[in-house]
């Protein structure tokens, strides 16, 4: 593909149903990934370790207006032991995720960090929980954590409005993530495809948004209700969508890591696959105990909440090695251009 991606061209894309333009740019996104990261797709080991949250996005199942979802946090142990878990199945990145959980302050969390990057010193530690100070996330930097996941949810003022109570801003949450780059982590940022009062144009600004920032990392997935939240009876994101969106950030980040997410497989089952074919390179199994899976309800019908992370592991490996690609299990880290 050689056409120059002006905002038409992006936005012809992001709305084209033509079967043969849609196999043309999937092909160019795969291209570009196989010419940074060749057949490679790397394996990130989630610990979903609190599902408390003070926050009440509108979106999302683990809202603190959600009285019915059963909360839970790890212990040091508990986690610790998901690392070794971890280990011993050969991953070399743990993401430890949460929602914003006023208990873990700085000082449990730097405790945290500093013991998993002593026991761990090969590994890739990657954080996502949320908004925090910049001398947080230096702090968090200095005891080990090299990467951090925040996504933007939408770069539309307006739209982000829609999607959270006032408390919250685009604002906050673009701070954070120049903090965080300037800090030195690699960096990922995202959005939901499909979320409630969404347009082509609101994605348009997410795709400045993220040739701006440069992000390391970009979380594409599809919106899907939870029935405890507002936004219960909005329908799913479109999957396509979300596939040309994951094709077109290949395209304006070509050295990006791009995540085949758990949200796309949770709407088909061959969706994972179909991400990696259209640029996707990262996998992320889960890794929490199971017995706390269902609790970290982040939508409806979330997938491989069941299954032990060796099964995960193996099914992943299977459905990646069928769609061409091969399964790496190291650190994965991001790999800048020469230029
Ligand atoms: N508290 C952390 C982690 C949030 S969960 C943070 O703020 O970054 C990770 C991501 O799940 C969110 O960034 C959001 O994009 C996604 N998510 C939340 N609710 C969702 C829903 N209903 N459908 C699809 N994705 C959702």
């Amino acid at each position: 593909m050689t056409t120059p991606m002006t905002d038409s061209v992006l936005l012809h894309f992001i709305q084209t149903t033509d079967p043969d333009e849609i196999a043309d740019l999937f092909q160019a996104a795969r291209d570009l990934r196989e010419l940074h990261y060749g057949k490679d797709v790397y394996v990130r080991g989630l610990i979903e370790f609190t599902s408390y949250c003070r926050n009440d996005c509108y979106y999302c199942g683990l809202r603190c207006s959600n009285h019915s979802a059963e909360r839970y946090r790890l212990s040091v142990e508990e986690i610790l032991n998901c690392c070794h878990h971890g280990e011993r199945l050969g991953f070399h990145t743990f993401v430890l995720q949460g929602g914003e959980d006023p208990y873990f302050t700085d000082t449990i969390l730097t405790e945290i960090i500093t013991e998993i990057r002593r026991q761990f010193p090969n590994h890739a530690i990657t954080l996502s929980i949320g908004e925090r100070s910049f001398d947080s996330y230096a702090r968090f930097f200095a005891a080990g954590a090299d990467r951090y996941l925040l996504r933007h949810e939408t770069a539309n003022e307006t739209h982000y409005g829609q999607l959270h109570p006032n408390n919250m801003s685009l604002k906050a949450r673009k701070k954070c993530l120049m903090d965080l780059k300037e800090i030195g982590y690699q960096v990922g940022a995202g959005l939901m495809v499909g979320s409630p009062f969404q347009t082509a144009e609101h994605l348009l600004e997410d795709l400045h948004f993220l040739q701006e920032l440069q992000p390391h990392m970009v979380g594409i997935g599809p919106f899907i209700p939870h029935v405890q939240t507002p936004f219960s009876t909005f329908g799913n994101g479109d999957l396509d969508l979300t596939f040309r969106m994951i094709a077109l950030t290949r395209l304006l980040l070509p050295n990006a890591l791009l995540p085949a997410t758990t949200a796309v497989g949770t709407l088909s089952p061959k969706g994972r696959e179909a991400a990696l074919l259209a640029g996707a390179n990262v996998v992320m199994p889960n890794l929490s105990p199971l017995g706390v899976r269902k609790k970290y309800a982040l939508y409806d019908n979330k997938i491989c909440t069941g299954d032990e992370t060796a099964e995960c592991l193996k099914c992943l490996q299977g459905r990646i090695e069928r769609t061409g690609y091969s399964m790496n299990m190291g650190r994965g880290d991001y790999i800048h251009l020469p230029f």
